[in-house]
Formats: C-alpha cells, sequence, structure tokens
C-alpha cells in the first residue's frame, strides 16, 4: 500500500546518495566513518520515518528562509561554495543586516534537544566555520527551529582561521587515508560519542578494531569470517 511505496522512494533516495567527495557537513566528523562511506561499505538502513523527518525539517527551513525574504535581508540563498579540490557545500542563506554581511545556517531539531540547547554545537560551528572561510565573510548565524513549536534560538559566529586550518588539515590527511586505502583509528571516546550512537557502520567499526588498519587486510579478514559463518550454516 502506500505507506511501502513511500518507504521505499525514502530508502531509495539514501541509496541515491553515495559520497565520492567531501561535504561541509564532513569537517570534524568521525574519519572513520567517512572512510566507509567513500568505501561504499554497505551501512545499516537508516528508518523511512527518520528519513521523512528529515524532510520535513528542510520544509521548516524553507519555509524561514521564505520569511527572511519577505524581509529584504537575504542577499542570496542555497550559495555553493566556490569550486575547488577538497570540499562541497553550499551554505543557507546569505544576508545583510546593519550593512553587515552574515552567512547563516539553519538547523532544525526536535523540542527535547531544543530546550536544552544553550551554545551552538561543535558540528554545527565547524560546518559555518568553513562557509565563512570560504565565502571570506567574517560572521555568520547559526539559526535552530525547533520542529515542534518552530520556536527559534540563534548564534552568531565569528570567523575563527584556526579551527579552519585545523578542520582543513584534518580533511587533507583523510584523504590520503582514503586514496592509500587506510581505515583511520576510531574516536578516542568510541562507543559513548554521540557519533557512535547514531553511526550506520557500528557493526563494522566493532570488528575492525580500535586502530588503523590496512583497508586490503581488514576485507579480507571479513570474507574469511563470512566464509566460516556461511560454512558452519551450511
Ligand atoms: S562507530 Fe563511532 S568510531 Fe566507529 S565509525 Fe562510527 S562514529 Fe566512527
Amino acid at each position: 500500500m502506500l505507506k511501502d511505496i513511500l518507504d521505499k522512494f525514502y530508502l531509495d533516495r539514501q541509496r541515491d546518495r553515495e559520497q565520492q567527495h567531501f561535504y561541509i557537513t564532513d569537517a570534524g566528523k568521525c574519519g572513520r566513518a567517512i572512510f566507509f562511506k567513500f568505501k561504499n561499505v554497505p551501512r545499516a538502513a537508516m528508518e523511512p520515518h527518520i528519513l521523512r523527518m528529515f524532510d520535513r525539517g528542510d520544509y521548516l527551513q524553507m519555509q524561514i528562509l521564505n520569511a527572511l525574504f519577505s524581509t529584504g535581508v537575504v542577499r542570496a540563498s542555497e550559495v555553493v561554495i566556490p569550486p575547488q579540490q577538497l570540499i562541497s557545500g553550499r551554505a543557507d542563506a546569505i544576508i545583510t543586516l546593519n550593512n553587515e554581511l552574515y552567512v547563516v545556517d539553519f538547523k532544525s531539531m526536535n523540542s527535547m534537544i531544543f530546550r536544552t540547547l544553550e551554545k551552538a554545537k561543535e558540528e554545527n560551528i565547524n560546518q559555518l566555520q568553513l562557509y565563512l572561510h570560504y565565502f571570506k565573510i567574517p560572521k555568520g548565524i547559526l539559526l535552530y527551529i525547533n520542529k515542534d513549536n518552530l520556536e527559534l534560538k540563534e548564534f552568531v559566529i565569528q570567523y575563527d582561521p584556526k579551527l579552519v586550518k585545523s578542520l582543513l588539515e584534518d580533511l587533507e590527511v583523510l584523504k590520503s587515508k582514503i586514496d592509500s586505502n587506510v581505515v583511520p583509528d576510531r574516536l578516542e571516546d568510541y562507543p559513548e560519542n554521540w557519533q557512535c550512537m547514531y553511526c550506520q557502520f557500528k557493526e563494522i567499526c566493532a570488528m575492525a578494531g580500535p586502530k588503523e588498519v590496512s583497508w586490503q587486510d581488514f576485507k579480507n579478514k571479513v570474507e574469511s569470517i563470512k566464509a566460516i559463518n556461511n560454512g558452519k550454516a551450511s
């Protein structure tokens, strides 16, 4: 029935999003999870209702953007960063307030998380910092939207060149590991880190152990475990 058709639509669309290059949202995230995405390692399927929630967040953000357009402050929306080798990304909006430019990034979340939010989230700051860097704009705003009642919270962020340098260096190091087939270390605070809790590669990550490992050796190990299990099953 309709539910099955819709679930399939969301799951197929997710499958079409295999990663070929870095996105700005990767900045500061677990290198091992990004490595697995690049290598198309099968991931635990995301529930279709979660994918629909993401979609809902996108609609709310569009609604807020439309309202901002009406106020006349928006200079551009969905602004793609200048093309370069390492990373691609698209900022939600660039606006002018009191004759100053700001990059604006919207983030939506449920009431429970929204209520406890007292400062901008680190992963959102990382992303915004790269937009500030590539657009050469010194200030940005992270605008958080409560999906349940449309309350808003905002945080002004100043460009931090040191942080940007370290984020870009980390991505360069990760790129060389991807190119040379070296699976990066696990996160130091695995499995407590919030990224591990939502990670679609938890199972394969546990098999790879805590330290860097050759991708080829690891694949061979996984294949032999599979062969043993299949032998046991037959
Ligand atoms: S489980 Fe944690 S450490 Fe392992 S890949 Fe996922 S986010 Fe990274």
